[in-house]
């Protein structure tokens, strides 16, 4: 075929388009709802959705990487102005950071659903270390060509070319007779003379142990034909765990065995969703590990999503124990960048079954077509919400995948959000499936309410002494009694929590006439103690908001008057519990376990391995101890004080309270004791303490939806709520206006929209931090559906411009 224009015959540079495409770059870019248009060259004609390209972006044409996000075949229209003058995609960027299709869709609703840039919701999709190829090392190994005669040796000298000629060569297959310089020569003979277990052997581990100082002769040899070369990309455990075996599987209880068939009878009829309310310890891991099973025998993959701080090896382990079958790939953020990697490439490769991450592994990319289900455990667990843009809820992101892929989604919890069993109970969305006791053998502990004004009263009648006292009488001889039983039955262990870390929490002026306390000073904030060996006066001052630290003041600034500190946190906790029991000695018996003293979740894991042991006997921490930990010898679980959450400014205060309570007297009794749960409080009476120590879930539920279907708040209605941030306190303020009356305005505009309510602007509960002032506004819907078409018009009309200035957050947790 002769044709008029052969420069423009199809080949490695035809620049003819055959297609345009929609193309995300990470960058903030918001053009809602799609990515920018680009004409798609002939050379290029199999680019599929969801694949890396390098686009020119902007006047000086930078190369910028992008997804391609929309595909229309046909050449771009010339009469059409916006067609005619679109820019070529230029190449493909580096193979194997692809995304599958419903990756792609998924990443595309959470720009509209959560408003976001769709480039940063697929900048959330794949992790930063598979984009920059962090760790991707493939390793070579070499060997002797199976077949194949050893080449005749060669008499002839060496030659430069011979030396250094790695790479290029190969094309003219292996040759009778070749040159070989000494060097290869003398890999060759060690290379035959290694044991066949030997073999075949890395090149690098090649060239070192024939003394090479550079592998190119070993790559000459590769090129000559004369050694067998392939590559590999290792895949690390993320655990090197000790052979453990299994402990043999349980019989399901009839109830669990029930729930299993039903669940299991939705694995192939597409999407469906679940929640499996049942108390700790009630079996419900159990009920995932038989689901994964048959989910995994379908030839189908699984995705399990816990809370980070809940992915300790224990999770995993057991697991990965009870699925020997599978192989299970790891994602938290324990893991090196490199690990991270390959876990990807295990997973987009189809050759995990099982997936176990926190919130982001709700973005796996198992290949498409193979995802069977997606379990959500821990579903009410509030770090699924990440808390910068994009803020999505990893549980409903992961319903959203399980829609888009057609499997279906479980979530379990003891004490589920009020979201789900709104959608479980009220709604019908989700199927409900009940587990309302402990597995066999396993009894809920006796939960034990603590008066503390009672307490404070009884130790000044009995032990009359100036000291405070943040462990009651009776939390503490509760302790004592598990540490060292008087009967002399074996030693228990035991977890305490007090949701405040540092030592404590206000620092004032001594004397209560001036009034001074201490305040930060980019925030709108109180400083809290932490005590530090390191530090002169062994304590300096933080701000939990914006990190500041300071010296503890010797005086008053105002009176100059003495400076008392008060208030509670885990250090003082640690403190007091080293000066009354002789035998927790901290840092050997007793840990600490908060964010400022566990570096990262390694250190966590390690600790949680010594308690595990036995080692460590008391383990004090923040809410890091309450999720998910499942050890047989906790005997006593206390709560220092269960008021930490309750006075919050934020509707959801009674519900982090029921389930912190609930969650942490769940730890004890997984042994074949009880166990003890003391709750210290001010408030005994209050409803959600009085029901958690009653293990009424339902009931509680019943009453808090009560309360917000008449306060008209979540999850009977839906929010967004707008952070307008400004260094300026009265820009931000007028910013926050033109905002709420702008939303207003549009809300007026839409059907349904007189049931739309803007709130504010006000100030934010904190209402400066890092010295940016922060007022809110909020928006209140009856649906989902009204708010996002509150949000799409306010985008349109650029109202609402995600960014620096403004954080937009769709169905917030934190109201702080
Ligand atoms: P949950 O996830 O609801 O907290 P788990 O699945 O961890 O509960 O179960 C708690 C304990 O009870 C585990 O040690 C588990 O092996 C055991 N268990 C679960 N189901 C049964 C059963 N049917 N029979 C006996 N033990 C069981
Ligand atoms: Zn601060
Ligand atoms: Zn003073």
């Amino acid at each position: 075929m002769t044709s008029l224009f052969p420069h423009l015959q199809a080949g490695s540079n035809d620049h003819r388009p055959v297609a345009r495409v929609s193309v995300a770059v990470e960058r903030g870019i918001d053009r809602y709802p799609d990515g920018l248009a680009y004409a798609l060259p002939a050379a290029l004609a199999d680019v599929v959705i969801g694949e890396r390209v390098v686009v020119p972006l902007g006047r000086g044409n930078t190369e910028t990487v992008g997804y391609v996000i929309e595909r229309q075949d046909g050449p771009p229209s010339s009469d059409i102005p916006d067609q005619a003058k679109l820019k070529p995609v230029l190449r493909r960027d580096r193979e194997g950071t692809g995304l599958p299709p419903d990756l792609v869709a998924l990443a595309r609703w959470m720009a509209s659903y959560y408003c976001c840039p769709v480039g940063m919701a697929l900048a959330g999709v794949l992790p930063a270390a598979v984009k920059k190829a962090v760790g991707l090392v493939s390793r070579t190994l070499v060997d002797l060509p199976l077949e194949g005669d050893v080449p005749t040796a060669p008499t002839a000298p060496p030659t430069p070319a011979a030396e250094g000629g790695g790479g290029e060569g190969g094309a003219e297959g292996p040759p009778r007779k070749v040159r070989l310089s000494p060097k290869q020569r003398s890999v060759l003979e060690l290379l035959r003379s290694l044991p066949a277990n030997e073999r075949p052997i890395e090149l690098r581990t090649l060239a070192e142990r024939a003394h090479l100082s550079t592998p190119a002769p070993i790559r000459g040899l590769i090129a000559k034909g004369l050694l067998d070369a392939r590559k590999v990309t290792a895949v690390e455990a993320a655990w090197s765990g000790e052979a453990l075996d299994a402990p043999p599987p349980p019989e399901l209880t009839a109830r669990q065995a029930q729930i299993v068939d039903a669940i299991a009878g939705t694995l192939d009829q597409g999407f469906s969703s679940h929640l499996l309310f049942g108390v700790t310890g009630s079996g419900k891991t159990e009920v995932y590990i038989r689901l994964i099973e048959r989910t995994v025998a379908m030839g189908r993959a699984v995705i399990v999503l816990v809370p980070e701080i809940a992915l300790t090896p224990q999770t995993g382990g057991r697991l990965i124990r009870r699925l020997p079958q599978c192989t299970v790939a790891v994602l938290h953020s324990g893991l090196t960048a490199a690990q991270r990697h390959q876990q990807w490439v295990l997973v987009a490769a189809g050759q995990a079954q099982v997936v176990l991450g926190a919130r982001s592994a709700a973005f796996a990319p198992v290949p498409e077509g193979r995802l069977g289900l997606i379990i959500v455990d821990e579903e009410h667990d509030s770090s699924y919400k990440q808390d910068q843009a994009p803020r999505y809820h990893g549980r409903d992101v992961a319903l959203r995948r399980a829609q888009l892929s057609g499997c279906p989604a479980v979530l379990g919890s003891a004490t589920p959000a009020l979201e789900s069993w709104h959608n479980a109970t009220v709604r019908g969305v989700h199927h409900l499936h009940t587990l309302p006791e402990r597995a066999p053998g396993l009894r809920l502990p006796k939960v034990e309410i603590v008066d503390f004004v009672e307490e404070v009263r009884a130790r000044r009648a009995t032990a009359p002494d100036r000291r405070v006292h943040l462990l009651g009488p009776r939390l503490e001889r509760a302790i004592g009694e598990t540490l060292q039983p008087r009967d002399g039955s074996a030693p228990g262990q035991v977890l305490l929590l007090l949701n405040r870390r540092g030592y404590a929490n206000y620092i004032a002026c001594a004397d209560h006439t001036c009034g001074w306390m201490m305040q930060c000073h980019h925030c709108d904030a109180t400083m809290v103690c932490h005590l530090d060996a390191r530090v002169r006066r062994g304590a300096f001052v933080r701000c939990h908001h914006c990190l500041s630290e300071q010296r503890l003041p010797e005086k008053c600034p105002r009176c100059a008057r003495a400076v008392t500190v008060f208030g509670l946190g885990t250090q003082r906790v640690e403190e007091e519990l080293a000066r009354k029991f002789p035998s927790l000695v901290p840092g050997k018996t007793m840990v600490r376990v908060d964010s400022d003293a566990m570096h990262g979740l390694r250190d966590l894991h390690a600790t949680l391995h010594r308690f595990g042991t036995g080692e460590l006997r008391l383990l004090i921490g923040t809410q890091m101890i309450a999720k998910g930990l499942d050890f047989a010898g906790v005997r006593l679980v206390g709560v220092v004080n269960a008021d930490t959450a309750i006075s919050l400014p934020d509707f959801r205060a009674s519900e982090r309270t029921f389930q912190l309570v609930s969650q942490v007297a769940g730890r004890c009794g997984r042994g074949s004791d009880p166990g003890r749960a003391i709750i210290q409080t001010f408030n005994p009476d209050l409803a959600p303490i009085a029901l958690a120590a009653r293990h009424d879930y339902v009931g509680f539920a019943r009453q808090e939806l009560a309360e917000r279907e008449r306060c008209g708040l979540p999850p009977v209605t839906r929010m967004v709520r707008f952070v307008v941030r400004d260094r300026d306190l009265e820009a931000c303020v007028a910013a926050a206006e033109t905002l709420a009356n702008g939303l207003r305005q549009i809300a007026r505009g839409l059907e349904g929209g007189e049931a739309v309510r803007i709130h504010g602007p006000a100030a934010c509960p904190i209402a400066r931090i890092a010295e940016r002032h922060r007022q809110q506004v909020e928006a209140i819907a009856p649906t989902a559906v009204q708010v996002q078409r509150l949000l799409a018009a306010a985008r349109d009309e650029g109202i609402v411009r995600p960014g620096e200035g403004l954080a937009v957050d769709v169905d917030p947790v934190g109201m702080m």
